[in-house]
């Protein structure tokens, strides 16, 4: 498995062809099998929109980002494909790098003033932040928490359509942190608020960075402990107890929500659970 060391710039002495990652807004620059076209910019005559940004080092070859305006075409050979459907095809590793680039272009083109005075801000050299050569100020990378949880009952558990997912799919219920809130009391509320379920014991399984546009989402999952299923009608259209041996279109694999689907799944296989 590749090994990557993120930086904030390149370490001395780094040297050889660097490998690039274009990004307009939520696309990467591929080549047409579809893998990463990894030239600099200078190499496909682009001119990116702001300075590129130093990633790290992926097995000693330096990593960078360069971000580009949406009007923006590559050479007749590559295309520009979104990140989000890239997940079903790119290997984890290089589509984790893949979102780390598309988060930190975009928080670099939306962080050039400062947001306290408004004097044009200065990347820093020492740490991942623009910092206001006027007031001090210090802006770092954006990084959104959100929550998302499978509630199981019994042998069943909670899957919900939501209003944004493309086309039909059920996913366990997602929600961002709010601010004096405990990842715990996230789930709580957001279970409460989008079905009308109160749950008990939320454990934590994993996370995933997740960056559209950026997000982490650290996943969980719960007991159902009372109160039947009332969609919000607002971000959740339907909700069911689902078995795990009749399931409706599900996240695909990579996903965190997938993650937590399989998990349970086994668990039922196996007989782990099933307390009503
Ligand atoms: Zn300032």
């Amino acid at each position: 498995m590749p090994t990557f060391v993120p930086d904030v710039g390149p370490p001395p002495g780094a040297g050889g062809p660097s490998r690039w990652y274009l990004v307009r807004q939520g696309e990467l620059l591929t080549t047409s099998e579809g893998t990463l076209a990894a030239n600099s910019p200078e190499e496909l005559g682009l001119v990116p929109d702001a300075p590129p940004v130093f990633l790290g080092m992926l097995d000693g070859q330096p990593c960078w980002a360069a971000g580009f305006d949406r009007g923006v075409e590559g050479p007749a050979e590559l295309r520009w494909q979104e990140l989000r459907a890239l997940g079903a095809v790119w290997p984890a590793e290089e589509w984790t790098l893949a979102g780390r680039a598309v988060q930190l272009v975009e928080w670099a083109r939306t962080h050039r003033f400062c947001g306290r005075c408004g004097t044009a801000t200065e990347r820093a050299l020492d740490e991942r932040s623009m910092r206001c050569p006027a007031c001090g100020m210090s802006g770092y990378p954006r990084l959104a928490p959100a929550i998302i949880v499978l509630v199981r009952r019994g042998e069943r558990a909670l899957l919900a359509q939501g209003r944004r997912f493309r086309g039909r799919m059920f996913s366990a219920l997602a929600g961002f942190v709010e601010p004096g809130e405990t990842l715990e009391e996230a789930v709580h509320r957001e279970v409460l608020e989008e079905v009308g379920v109160r749950v008990r014991q939320p454990r934590y399984v994993a996370s995933q960075p997740w960056p559209f546009p950026h997000s982490v989402m650290i996943g969980f999952s719960a007991e159902w402990e009372s109160g039947e299923l009332k969609p919000d009608g607002e971000e959740i259209l339907e909700a069911h107890w689902w078995r795990a041996d009749d399931l409706p279109p599900v996240p695909p694999p990579l996903s965190i929500a997938r993650r937590l689907i399989d998990d349970w799944v086994a668990d039922v296989r196996d007989g782990v659970g099933g307390r009503a």
